[in-house]
């Protein structure tokens, strides 16, 4: 770029300049050929272009018009670079997947990035799996098992649709400017529509949000909108105990006994 580029906060604008880092995604994602990658957030190019350099051909979907031009004309010697300018929230995975499932990537805007996850898990079938770089914090909620002080929503949502594996925490100051916050790179896998066994999603979605709206109450109380104590014992779930002590098959379990 020929100006210095103002970073715009309220995108989440915090580029990566180690390369080191870059290499480290690079090599958890180990991009095969054929593979229709998507990067969300591409930037100023620190993932795109070494990638875009490997493997030839990526999609990439950038918010900030700014960015466009200056992207595509980096990317232009490198391979073949299909930029989509427009909000993630509102892209449709399915319809980039008209030719096959995507590998999705990104260092994603940290402000928004929770509708992001819940955006891409809607489309989670047209996706073989995720390598996202996210405030540390969230990487822990994503993967967090059930007890942990910081199992919740998220990790109830993730982990019924996705294996979820925390890979390596990255220090602000692989950044340019650095972010208040570490952050972790996390891989997703989709799990097959088969194995997740849920058979009302909307009710899954909403029995998961009660259970944690209020986290200290007891399942009896929290799902009292939902369903009785008798309903919750029959899916063989204790009453007495709280949403953070119970597992993912066990939410899967009371919705499907709720469903029915
Ligand atoms: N990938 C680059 C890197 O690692 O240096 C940039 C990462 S930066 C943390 C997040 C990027 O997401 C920025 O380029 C920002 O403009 C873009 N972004 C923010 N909100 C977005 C949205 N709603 N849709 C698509 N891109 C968005």
């Amino acid at each position: 770029m020929s100006e210095p580029y103002r970073h715009k906060k309220q995108l989440g604008q915090h580029f990566l300049h180690e390369r080191g880092v870059v290499d480290r995604i690079i090599a958890a994602l180990d991009p095969r050929p054929g593979d229709r990658i998507v990067e969300i957030g591409p930037g100023a190019g620190a993932l795109t272009l070494p990638l875009l350099r490997r493997h030839g051909e990526l999609t990439a979907i950038e918010f900030d018009r700014d960015l466009v031009g200056p992207l595509a004309a980096a990317a232009a010697s490198l391979g073949t670079l299909h930029i989509v300018q427009a909000d993630v929230l509102t892209v449709d995975f399915a319809a980039l997947a008209a030719d096959g499932p995507l590998r999705l990537v990104g260092n994603l805007p940290y402000n928004i990035s929770s509708p992001i996850l819940f955006h891409v898990l809607d489309h989670a079938p047209h996706v073989i799996d995720m390598h996202f770089m996210l405030q540390k914090e969230v990487v822990e909620r994503m993967a967090a098992a059930p007890g942990s002080k910081v199992y919740g929503r998220l990790s109830v949502m993730l982990q019924a649709y996705c294996a979820v594996t925390a890979l390596f925490r990255v220090p602000p100051g692989a950044f340019s400017p650095p972010p208040k916050v570490d952050s972790a790179v996390v891989r997703l896998v989709p799990r097959p529509d088969g194995d997740i066994g849920i058979v009302d999603r909307t009710l899954f979605a909403r029995l998961v949000r009660d259970a944690f709206g209020q986290r200290r109450k007891t399942l009896r109380n929290a799902l009292s909108n939902l369903c009785s104590s008798e309903h919750i014992e029959a899916a063989g779930v204790d009453p007495g105990t709280r949403a953070e002590q119970l597992a993912v098959a066990d939410f899967v379990r009371l919705c499907n006994a709720l469903a029915s």
